[in-house]
């Protein structure tokens, strides 16, 4: 159990204005240029961020492939890269309040969830691919007797990891980890509206020993220091997480310079899809509100169009709103909250236009719709429900990344899998019902990366997080994202 004496002795922190990682050094921007790092707590500034353009960007990329072809950390022994790795999970276990709490004073996130999800989850994911180093094997394939045909895992060589800012120790974990397991060199952009916890990482790795140059990290916006990550021509592969709008941009950036290979994980809209013969609808009302509200709907599979079969649509709605009106939105570091602050001013606006434009187009407001705590300074938001939504609106075709629920009845099965498909995204899903034969044909039919089965949220590393259809082509965690950072070499050799 957290205690708020603890959260509060790092919440007033003075955070020093920040560097940017390039070998062992924390150095400025070449340019000088730096921006302001606003929390949502409060509106105030609380760092200022350095903005790296393309000279910085090619030092880090540099500084990464120099380190690779010396063989600094991918030609040392998988046992001792082990232990290194080892050491980053237990020095961010070690930290964890701290970081946890840094982290949401920059984005926002309430302090429990961040403390799981971020440090919890980031020094999970170090420590599943440390000890996946050693049980990595090639092989060898059933070519006839005098050839003997090997196929060699070999690491691609400079990654590039570019992150969003709802989750960025834990996301940007999801691809330190597995690349530096495969013996790859990486250079990571955080997002310039949460860049604090990542470069907290990077004087972790320095001080579990990691070698110099092995993790680089620069920071600033996505238009000038992503986009120069992006068309550099000496980056391997380039892992991203973040909007459509920005993947789309990737793929031209990859066109344009060297065909890197690009991975994706983008955007959601899943559906969260109740049956009438759900076993306790007060509890899938319970789990339903959480997988929409956790994080003020800033989690890529946030179940943001909620489904119901009509003839309990009222009865659900009802449970559903009972549930909401009783969340407690507020600053993010006060244990009492539920929900913290909304990103940045951009997003909560975005947010509210949504909710705008979805009236417009005939939903029905059942609860919250408004900013708050405005003179707090920060960015909060009521979580919202809309009803009535039709499948031919903006707000049940678009993403909103904020705490918007829309819900739609639906007739039967069909009906039910008709409306999960009919958004461009293919991310995540629910299915709630006790008829085990219904639920085996919906897992078929719904077109998503992930489908909860009468639950809603939670996963761990042994499962890919992963998307389809425009949600993206690349699955973060488990061992499958391995492959992202590994090249096949096939030796065909005569006996
Ligand atoms: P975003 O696309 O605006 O930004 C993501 C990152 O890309 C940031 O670091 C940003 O600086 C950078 N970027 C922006 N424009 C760029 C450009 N032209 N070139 C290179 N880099 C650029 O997304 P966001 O607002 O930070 O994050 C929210 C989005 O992320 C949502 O769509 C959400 O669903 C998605 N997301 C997906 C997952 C997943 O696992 N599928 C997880 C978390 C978030």
């Amino acid at each position: 159990m957290l205690d708020q004496k603890e959260v509060n002795k790092f919440r007033f922190n003075q955070i020093q204005n920040q560097k940017i990682l390039v070998g062992s050094n924390w150095v400025h921007s070449k340019s000088g240029q730096t921006q302001s790092i606003i929390s949502p707590i409060d509106g105030k500034e609380i760092s200022k961020l350095q903005v790296c353009d393309h000279l910085d960007v090619n030092d880090a990329v540099l500084s990464g492939r120099e380190t690779y072809e010396r063989g600094d950390w991918s030609n040392m022994p998988p046992i001792n890269r082990k232990k290194i790795m080892l050491k980053i999970a237990e020095l961010i276990e070690k930290n964890m309040l701290e970081l946890a709490v840094l982290g949401a004073r920059d984005n926002g996130t309430e302090i429990n969830m961040a403390l799981k999800a971020e440090p919890g989850s980031a020094a999970g994911t170090f420590r599943y691919y440390a000890e996946a180093i050693d049980k990595i094997y090639g092989e060898i394939s059933n070519t006839s007797n005098n050839f003997l045909g090997l196929i060699h895992k070999e690491p691609v060589g400079v990654v590039a990891a570019i992150v969003p800012w709802n989750f960025p120790l834990m996301i940007g974990a999801w691809k330190i980890a597995p690349a530096l397991a495969m013996g790859n060199s990486v250079v990571i952009k955080p997002s310039e509206a949460a860049s604090l916890s990542l470069l907290k990482l990077g004087e972790i790795c320095l001080e579990a020993g990691l070698p110099p140059g092995t993790l680089n990290i620069v920071t600033g916006n996505g238009r000038i220091t992503g986009q120069a990550l992006a068309l550099h021509m000496d980056v391997d592969v380039l892992t991203f997480t973040g909007s459509g709008t920005t993947g789309r941009k990737l793929l031209e950036y990859s066109a344009q310079s060297n065909m890197k290979k690009i991975y994706q994980e983008l955007g959601g809209k899943s559906p969260n899809i109740v049956f009438a013969d759900t076993e306790n609808l007060e509890e899938a009302a319970k789990v339903s509100t959480m997988g929409i509200f956790r994080n003020s709907g800033e989690v890529c599979v946030a179940g943001s169009r909620l489904l119901v079969e009509k003839e309990i649509h009222d009865e659900f709605l009802g449970m559903v709103y009972k549930f909401t009106k009783n969340l407690k939105i507020g600053d993010p570091l006060d244990l009492n909250n539920d929900i913290g602050a909304i990103n940045s001013l951009s997003q909560l606006k975005s947010d509210l236009d949504f909710v705008e434009k979805a009236k417009s187009e005939g939903g029905k407001i059942e609860i919250g719709g408004n900013r708050v705590l405005e003179d707090s300074g920060g960015f909060y938001m009521e979580p919202t429900i809309i009803s009535s939504v039709k499948q031919d609106t903006t707000i049940f075709q678009n993403e909103v990344f904020g705490p918007v629920l829309t819900v739609t009845p639906f007739e039967n099965e069909n009906d039910a899998v008709e409306l999960s498909n009919a958004t461009a995204f293919g991310l995540a899903s629910g299915l709630w019902t006790s008829n085990l034969s219904r639920a085996h044909r919906m897992i078929r039919k719904i077109k998503a990366g992930t489908v909860f089965v009468n639950t809603y949220g939670g996963s761990d590393n042994t499962l890919p997080l992963t998307g389809v259809k425009q949600s993206g082509n690349g699955s973060d965690k488990s061992l499958h994202a391995l492959d992202k950072f590994t090249d096949l070499k096939s030796v065909w050799m005569k006996i």
